[in-house]
C-alpha cells in the first residue's frame, strides 16, 4: 500500500539522494503507541547516525523527533496529519523521510521481536513462514509481540524488496541449561514448548559485550545483570553466557515490573478464575497492565513518580520492587555458583540511584560493596577498591545489537 503522497516523497528522496548515499541498516523497535527507528552505518558502529522517535501513535497528539549521532535534535519535515494515525501510516512516511534526512541508502531493516519461541536461537530473515510462527507466540508476549508483528507485516507490504531481519530477545538465553529451562509440569505440556525462555536478551547481549572493558578480568566470572526498566529481569552469566534468568515462559515472570506482578503463586491465578469469576481477558489485562508498581501503588507505573510521592502505597510499591530484586539476585547467584559482579542497566537501573542503593544494601550479605558518591553519579564502577563483589552501571544499547545482528544475517545472505 503506497499512497500518492508517500510515493511522491519517495521519488523526491531518490532524486535528492547524492550518488555517494551512505549505505545503512535501519533498526525498528515498535511499542504499543511508539516506534523507535535508527539508521546505522551498514558496515559497523554502535551509534546511529540518525535516530527517530515516533510517539502517541493512533492519537491526535502523535509526534516525531529526530536526533543525530551526538543526540542533538535534527529538524525534520513536519508530520503529515494522517501519518500518526497508525503504525503502518507512520512507517510508510518514515522510511523515505529517514533516507532523505540521513542521505542514506537503506539496505536492510532489523526488527526487535520479543519472543522467538523454541526455533529461533538467533536472528533470521523474515518471510511469511517466520511471520506465522511469530504470530503463534503472541499469547506469550502480549504487551510487545502484536505491535512488533504489526510493524513487520507493514514493512513486508511497504518495502517488499528490503531484507527484513527479526532479532529476538529470547535468543541470548539459548545457553541456559535444560534444568533451568524446565517448568515442572507434565512432559506432554513441556513437549508443546511450555518452558522457560527468558527475555531482554538484546540488552544482555550488549552488556555482555561491554563487560571486559568495564569489569576487566571479572568479566569472564559470575556476573548478575539487573535490567530494571518498565519491564525488569535479571540474568546470571558465566563467561559472558546466559546461564539463568528470571523471566520465563512469558514476560510476566520474575521481578516486580511497572505494570506486571512478576513471580505470582499460580494458585492465586486459579482463585481469580474459579472463585472471583474473572475471564481470561480480564486476567490478561490485570496481569499485563494493572499490576506491578502501578497496581500496588494505585498511582503510577513510573518509578520517578513513585519516588516523588509521599503516599504509603508508593513506598510499599518501591519497597516490594527492591525486596523482590534482592531476593531474586540471591537466587540467580545461587544458580551460577556465586557472584563476582552486579551490573545495573535499564531506565531505573541506569538512573535511579536511591533504588540501586537500596538493592545494593540488601545484597551486602553477598559481599557487594558500593561507594554512595559513585552511585549518586551513576558511575560505571560503584565499588571501593578491594570489594570482593563489585557493582556497576552500564547503559544498555539494544539498537546497536539489532544493527549488529542485522548486518550479520545480511552478510550471510550476500555470501550465498
Ligand atoms: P522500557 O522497559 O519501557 O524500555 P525504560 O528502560 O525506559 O523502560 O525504563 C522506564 C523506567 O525508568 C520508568 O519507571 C522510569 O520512571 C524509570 N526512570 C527513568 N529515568 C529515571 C530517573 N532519573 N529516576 C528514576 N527512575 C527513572
Amino acid at each position: 500500500m503506497t499512497s500518492p503522497e508517500s510515493g511522491a516523497l519517495e521519488a523526491k528522496a531518490e532524486a535528492g539522494r547524492p550518488e555517494s548515499a551512505r549505505q545503512a541498516v535501519l533498526t525498528l523497535n515498535a511499542g504499543s503507541s511508539s516506534i523507535k527507528a535508527a539508521l546505522f552505518d551498514r558496515h559497523g558502529g554502535t551509534r546511529p547516525f540518525l535516530s527517530c522517535l515516533a510517539e502517541r501513535l493512533g492519537s491526535t497528539e502523535a509526534s516525531v523527533s529526530f536526533h543525530d549521532q551526538r543526540k542533538a535534535l535534527v529538524k525534520g519535515p513536519p508530520l503529515p496529519a494522517d501519518a500518526g494515525r497508525s503504525h503502518e501510516a507512520m512507517l510508510e512516511w518514515l522510511l523515505p523521510c529517514l533516507r532523505d534526512l540521513g542521505q542514506a541508502d537503506v539496505v536492510a531493516a532489523g526488527q526487535r521481536v520479543v519472543h522467538g519461541g523454541p526455533m529461533h536461537a538467533e536472528a533470521c530473515l523474515v518471510d511469511e513462514g517466520v511471520v506465522a510462527a511469530l504470530e503463534a507466540l503472541v499469547p506469550l508476549a502480549r504487551s510487545h509481540q502484536p505491535h512488533e508483528l504489526q510493524a513487520i507485516r507493514s514493512a513486508l507490504r511497504l518495502w517488499p524488496g528490503l531484507p527484513q531481519i527479526a532479532c529476538f530477545d529470547t535468543s541470548f538465553h539459548a545457553s541456559v541449561p535444560e534444568v533451568a529451562r524446565t517448568i515442572a509440569l507434565p512432559q506432554h505440556i513441556t513437549r508443546q514448548g511450555v518452558r522457560r525462555y527468558g527475555f531482554h536478551g538484546l540488552s544482555y547481549d550488549w552488556i555482555s559485550g561491554r563487560l571486559p572493558a568495564v569489569l576487566g578480568a571479572r568479566a569472564s566470572g559470575r556476573v548478575v545483570i539487573a535490567h530494571l526498566g518498565n519491564g525488569a529481569s535479571l540474568c546470571g552469566l558465566v563467561d559472558r553466557k546466559s546461564r539463568a534468568t528470571t523471566m520465563g515462559f512469558t514476560t510476566l515472570d520474575g521481578l516486580v515490573m511497572g505494570d506486571r506482578p512478576g513471580l505470582t503463586d499460580p494458585g492465586a491465578i486459579l482463585y481469580l478464575f474459579d472463585e472471583l469469576g474473572l475471564s481470561g481477558q480480564e486476567m490478561r489485562h490485570m496481569l499485563f497492565e494493572e499490576s506491578g508498581l502501578r497496581g500496588v501503588s494505585g498511582i503510577s507505573n513510573d518509578m520517578r513518580v513513585l519516588m516523588e510521592s509521599d503516599e504509603p502505597t508508593a513506598k510499599l510499591a518501591i519497597d516490594l520492587f527492591v525486596y523482590r530484586a534482592v531476593r531474586e539476585i540471591g537466587g540467580i547467584a545461587a544458580e551460577i555458583g556465586g557472584i563476582d559482579a552486579l551490573v545495573f542497566t535499564g531506565g531505573i537501573g541506569e538512573n535511579a540511584a536511591p533504588i540501586r542503593a537500596a538493592i545494593l544494601e540488601g545484597c551486602a550479605w553477598l559481599g557487594v560493596r558500593f561507594d554512595p558518591d559513585a552511585n549518586a553519579v551513576h558511575a560505571n564502577f560503584l565499588s571501593p577498591a578491594g570489594a570482593r563483589v563489585t557493582a556497576h552501571v552500564i547503559k544498555t544499547n539494544e539498537e546497536a545489537v539489532i544493527a549488529r545482528q542485522t548486518r550479520a544475517v545480511l552478510a550471510g545472505i550476500e555470501s550465498q
